[in-house]
């Protein structure tokens, strides 16, 4: 997840985004212009306040705001005043409110993150700016009259920063199989609180719509949820709620986040970022409710291959139809159903209106993409009323990625499918890869997993379980690795 910012002082006072002036980077050291013309074009779009550079001025600020805003009261947060490794930093916050009804949170506020997009001088945007395609959709009058919803469940992996193992697991070894993660408590189950926390904190602090977070059924892994907000929104609140959490894994000095969608091959559930969508027809009965629900299912069924292409690079590793996801090369929906593709949740169903949610986005997907595409599918009447023909081109968000690719891909996800039916003969060569690859860095990032030259042996989830086993005082279960030629 390639986030980058910098930082300049400026005269205030600014009480909105459109006093902040435009400024430039060297796209020439970002790969995203050539050296010659190197200049690309940071436009403001969304300001924040920021946790990380809150001065005494900003407290005063803080406080103030809190007397206003009962609600908001102990969100006060000073990252940099706080040590992460201390195990208590104050209970985490009330949940923030929709951003649609946040509280002006700039006045007075002298410390800002801006969230920028990137253009060619031409006025262009350049290719890997999303949020200039997405816009284009959620600007549309049939797609802004429905005021469309979103609320994004962020999942992600906190990695050692050296090891590149996920945090809290035995080193080189693995912890008892998921079970008591997920939610959990406990010193032996739980790695990384105090960075969920601080980041959830910072996040209310900053003026993000963070309704929540919990543990996740990975050891190491944790979710945050963004929104419901409103259309173009959501991906700048998770975009830089993405930003923050980089922010606070640095404060740590050794914990890196992955959003890889399957950052542990074999039975450890990987890494999504459920889409939650409703309509104003979903929203209310009267408008359709249910129908209006069961409608845009059908639409999304339609264009499944084009989704799944812009739903995050390695995605196929993670859509097996295990550990509660839907398969890749199956459209399915369900009420209550955590292995389909799409949920409804038993209120919406019970109630005839509400929300769906799409399970199919990777932890690494592009929300722009993601929400607009959304938009789009059940919205647009380019592509209901022209089927196929699509105003939103998907390949602009895949970089080059067409629709050929996706059913190549999609029909290799589905021939590994048919290798692997078996519920236990999911591969675990995550420890083999890694000695052999040590020092190497990045195995899981960006979801380009290094394969090993050799593939060693597979080995079924049963053998690992009958590897002999220690237990830490931790209460953590040690397996001993295998040899080189598979032996235990
Ligand atoms: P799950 O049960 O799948 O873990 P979560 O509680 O983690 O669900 O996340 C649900 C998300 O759905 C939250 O981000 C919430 O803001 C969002 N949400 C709730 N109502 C709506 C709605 N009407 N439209 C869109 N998103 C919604
Ligand atoms: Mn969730
Ligand atoms: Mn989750
Ligand atoms: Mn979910």
């Amino acid at each position: 997840m390639d986030l980058r910012s910098k930082t300049r002082t400026l005269e205030g006072p600014f009480r909105s985004v459109e006093d902040l002036p435009a400024w430039n980077y060297d796209g020439s050291s970002t790969n995203q212009a050539p050296g010659q013309d190197s200049e690309v074009i940071l436009v403001p779009r969304k300001v924040y306040r920021d946790p990380f550079r809150a001065t005494a001025m900003d407290k005063d600020h803080i406080l103030d705001h809190d007397r206003k805003n009962s609600s908001v009261h102990n969100r006060a947060l000073y990252v940099e005043h706080r040590s992460l490794d201390k195990p208590a930093l104050s209970p985490v916050a009330e949940p923030e409110q929709s951003s649609a009804t946040r509280p002006e949170i700039l006045d007075g506020c002298r410390n800002l993150l801006v969230m920028c997009d990137t253009y060619e001088p031409s006025g262009r945007p350049i290719p890997t700016n999303t949020r200039a395609a997405a816009n284009a959709i959620f600007t549309l009058p049939e797609v802004s009259c429905e005021e469309p919803w979103f609320g994004i469940e962020q999942e992600y992996t906190l990695l050692d920063s050296t090891t590149r193992w996920p945090l809290g697991w035995p080193k080189g070894g693995y912890p008892a199989p998921q079970g008591p993660y997920y939610c959990g408590i406990g010193a032996d189950r739980m790695f990384g609180r105090n960075i969920a926390d601080a980041h959830y904190r910072a996040c209310h602090y900053a003026g993000l719509a963070v309704s929540g977070i919990n543990a996740e059924v990975m050891p190491g892994q944790w979710e945050f949820q963004v929104g419901p907000c409103v259309g173009i929104d959501a991906g700048d609140q998770l975009w830089m709620a993405r930003y923050i959490l980089q922010r606070v894994c640095e404060l740590t000095g050794d914990v890196v986040v992955t959003y890889d969608p399957k950052p542990v091959p074999g039975d450890w559930n990987g890494a999504g970022a459920h889409c939650n969508y409703s309509t104003r027809s979903m929203r209310e009965k009267r408008l359709g409710g249910m129908n209006e629900i069961e409608r845009a299912i059908g639409l999304l069924e339609d264009r499944h291959a084009v989704h799944i292409a812009a739903y995050g690079p390695g995605n196929e590793r993670r859509l097996t139809g295990k550990h509660e996801t839907g398969a890749m090369d199956k459209f399915t929906w369900g009420v209550a159903d955590r292995g389909a593709s799409i949920r409804v949740g038993n209120e919406t169903a019970s109630t005839g209106a509400g929300y769906l949610e799409d399970r199919r986005p990777s932890a690494n997907s592009d929300p722009y993409a993601v929400t607009s595409l959304l938009a789009e599918t059940t919205l647009a009447k380019s592509w209901c009323s022209e089927q196929g023909s699509s105003s939103y081109d998907a390949r602009n968000v895949l970089g080059g990625l067409t629709e050929a690719l996706t059913s190549a891909k999609l029909s290799n996800a589905a021939s590994s499918l048919e290798d692997d039916d078996s519920s236990t003969a999911e591969v675990d060569q995550s420890f083999k890869s890694k000695s052999s690859q040590a020092g190497s860095g990045n195995m899981y990032e960006f979801g380009v997993p290094i394969t090993p030259e050799k593939t060693p042996p597979p080995e079924t989830l049963q053998e690992y379980l009958t590897r002999p086993a220690t237990v830490d005082s931790k209460g953590r279960v040690h397996r001993s690795p295998i040899g080189d030629d598979g032996s235990l």
